[in-house]
């Protein structure tokens, strides 16, 4: 398998998976025509796409692409309002021989869905690079879960959010913990480039402070009872940012 990236719009990305053969799967074609140009120049064929939730910056290509490409089947949640195949937590599909796990991640919105085709997770507007994504209609509970779901896969897992906002992330990471080595190494380490992505859960678990709500001696810092709380408190921090 081989992993492609097409940016879009002002910073979204539009992840594609090669399977074999020149195929590839689409996951969350926010603009078509990107897609489009991508893979005619490089004769790529899509077989499938994958929706992660329902804002316009992650579907808002799909129809075109649906025209271009007639019969091309679409996956996503529920709370797709679009004629595509629904699909719920649990469920597997397999796409070109390859095993594709749906993992529920309620919390940005609530049919939230990430899918895992191992060792790539695509995780839409739940897990960034040192950040996670606003909670717009789920609880902190249901994101705190669904962050802490994503963080059991194995450490060499390859991340692929839609966005780029890794930069601004330790932006915020470096006001509220200064003297972190490991979010300081890798602020100096990506502050020049333009793409920071694809990440690892590995390397998430040490840089990102929505992963770290564990860790007793962060909690004690922050005064903070439990994990939760002290998510909580990053979020309401990091929305005021
Ligand atoms: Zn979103």
């Amino acid at each position: 398998m081989m992993l492609h990236i097409i940016p879009a719009l002002k910073d979204n990305y539009i992840w594609l998976l090669e399977t074999s053969n020149q195929h590839v799967i689409i996951v969350d074609p926010s603009e078509s025509q990107p897609v489009i140009d991508y893979l005619n120049q490089k004769q790529l064929i899509p077989i499938t796409i994958l929706l992660t939730h329902h804002h316009q910056d992650h579907i808002d290509g799909v129809m075109a692409l649906k025209n271009y490409y007639p019969n091309l089947p679409v996956y996503g949640p529920n709370e797709i309002n679009l004629p595509i195949n629904h699909i719920t937590d649990h469920s597997e599909i397999m796409i070109d021989n390859q095993i594709i796990k749906i993992i529920a991640v309620p919390g940005h919105t609530i049919g939230h869905l990430a899918y895992y085709c191992k060792p790539y997770l695509f995780c839409g507007d739940t897990l960034f690079s040192a950040g996670c994504g606003r909670i717009f209609e789920g609880t902190y509970q249901q994101m705190f879960n669904s962050l802490n779901k994503l963080k059991q896969l194995p450490n060499s897992t390859i991340v692929c959010p839609a966005h780029e906002y890794t930069l601004s992330n330790l932006e915020f990471s470096r006001h509220i913990l200064p003297n972190d080595e490991d979010i300081n190494a890798y602020y100096q380490q990506i502050k020049h480039q333009t793409i920071t992505l694809p990440s690892t859960i590995g390397k998430e678990k040490r840089i990102n402070l929505f992963l770290r709500c564990d860790e007793a001696f962060l909690q004690k810092q922050f005064n903070m009872q439990n994990a939760l709380d002290l998510f909580k408190f990053f979020r309401t921090q990091k929305d005021n940012f």
